[in-house]
């Protein structure tokens, strides 16, 4: 929103802005805010920053913690939801060194920014472009109760409520009890809500191309928004899923990313179009490849297959996201690519016929992530098939344009497949991290602390009894 400090420091007078908010995304993806009256934004805060406790962000140990943060003025924007006119605004991280500032290496921001710095040095693409596609479930009501011995889960919407006055004997017409794609008013109950919420987005320059209800349900949306860049999409994801909480709050709704809320409903992604663009020229077009797709883009698919298990520590770093991963519910699970095929961890979408347009679609990645790390993870993957010419014909990828969930065995055997749990995630990323730590984008420190994470998720999670276990072991 603005170029300069003094620039912002002018609007807010003139706004009579009351209250600056600063936000820092930590490992998980979850921002942290901390909050000054307005009077104190000076020069001096893009100098000193703010100091604070990197500890409590899973960045440092506690016995060497200290961190500053530094508004980054470009990403300021009017809070909506704040009784007293606020602005928020993205801050970097900086650690102390030798008297001096230094970026933290492991800010999730600033690993976004190597990224595409690393695409640039080495004249593969001045312009990375990420469309994510994020689904999620609105719901009215969720409360979840653990104790010693009971797991009690209950989730309320005005359409679960309907499908339970049809279990109710009520033989006679019912209305639509699930969810589905592209409905309309007035079945599409969170059309409210989504409307409003991209209304918002535009305000604050995030373009929307659509949303629409999915096929999930009940219950189950989708929000995508217009290509940009790996740090500018991280910034984007932060802010359209802090707009959609605080919106559903103040319509008392709620919503999730979990990717796997139902067995037996679709589960929700985070599919990630991706595009190189190099000179001004879209450079994944070659009329005469498959599918359209030029060789860059055919290495850069290679790189992404060959790290797509590793991957999922970083793209799928939940429990609940190997539940999504299963077959028959148009989430992938196989390692190969082809067009049009949604069983395919990479989808060539079958419409995009012009050079502008011509780009693949990861669909393995789920909104649990942390946006800046999914997106420079699955990129850095992309680097390296780039670098090291990895055709993914060659690795046995495919393409294959037939239905993955169906294949006889036999054939399903000599096709790879995605992590089926966390702790197998974890494991790849401990046998395949070099292809992150290339340019020093991502650290090994990183790495490891990604790995323990994950495993003391999967330990927690793992010794809880589990509702199904009482009714096989009761
Ligand atoms: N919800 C599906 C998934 O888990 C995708 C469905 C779709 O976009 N057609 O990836
Ligand atoms: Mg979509
Ligand atoms: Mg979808
Ligand atoms: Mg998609």
């Amino acid at each position: 929103m603005f170029k300069t400090i003094q620039e912002m420091i002018s609007y807010v007078k003139k706004e009579n802005i009351e209250i600056i908010d600063l936000k820092v995304c930590d490992m998980l993806g979850i921002w942290h805010r901390i909050s000054i009256t307005s009077n104190k934004l000076d020069e001096s805060i893009m100098e000193k920053g703010i100091g604070f406790d990197g500890s409590s962000y899973h960045f440092l140990t506690v016995e060497k913690s200290d961190m500053v943060m530094i508004p980054d003025v470009s990403t300021a924007y009017i809070d909506p939801f704040r009784s007293y006119k606020t602005i928020n605004v993205i801050a970097n991280i900086y650690v102390i060194k030798d008297n001096q500032y230094l970026r933290f290496s492991d800010d999730p921001r600033y690993v976004a920014e190597k990224t595409e710095n690393l695409f640039k040095k080495d004249n593969i693409s001045d312009e990375i472009l990420l469309g994510p596609e994020y689904e999620f479930y609105v719901l009215d009501h969720m409360s979840y109760k653990i104790s010693d011995h009971h797991l009690e889960v209950k989730i309320d919407s005005e359409q679960a409520q309907w499908s339970s006055s049809k279990t109710e004997n009520n033989l006679g017409l019912h209305v639509r009890d699930h969810g589905a794609y592209h409905l309309d008013s007035p079945l599409d109950h969170s059309y409210d809500l989504r409307t409003k919420v991209v209304v918002e987005a535009e305000k604050i320059n995030i373009p929307i191309k659509y949303h629409h209800s999915e096929n999930g349900g009940p219950g189950q949306v989708e929000i995508e928004v217009n290509f940009a860049g790996v740090k500018e999409m991280g910034d984007r994801t932060m802010k359209i899923k802090h707009l959609l909480k605080n919106t559903a709050k103040s319509m008392n709704k709620t919503i999730s990313f979990m990717p796997k809320p139902f067995s037996n409903e679709l589960g929700s992604g985070m599919h990630v179009h991706i595009q190189l663009k190099h000179q001004g020229k879209y450079i994944f077009f070659d009329k005469s490849g498959y599918s359209g797709l030029s060789k860059i883009a055919h290495y850069a698919i290679g790189g992404i297959l060959k790290h797509a298990k590793s991957l999922c520590a970083f793209t799928n770093p939940s429990t609940n996201s190997y539940k999504r991963l299963v077959p028959g519910f148009e989430a992938p699970v196989t390692l190969a690519y082809a067009t049009a095929n949604r069983s395919a961890v990479i989808r060539i979408p079958g419409y995009t016929i012009q050079e502008d347009e011509k780009r693949f679609e990861l669909r393995s990645p789920d909104a649990m992530s942390n946006p800046y790390l999914c997106f420079s993870a699955i990129m850095m993957a992309a680097y390296d098939g780039i670098k090291n010419k990895i055709d993914p014909s060659l690795l046995g990828f495919g393409p294959y344009d037939i239905n993955l969930y169906d294949l006889p065995a036999s054939e399903q055997n000599k096709i790879q497949s995605l992590p089926t749990n966390l702790k197998e995630a974890a494991s790849e990323l401990e046998n395949d991290y070099e292809y992150l730590l290339v340019g020093n984008v991502f650290s090994k420190i990183m790495i490891d602390n990604q790995i323990k994470q994950l495993l003391t998720e999967e330990k927690e999670i793992s010794k809880l009894p589990h509702p199904k276990e009482f009714e096989l072991y009761y």
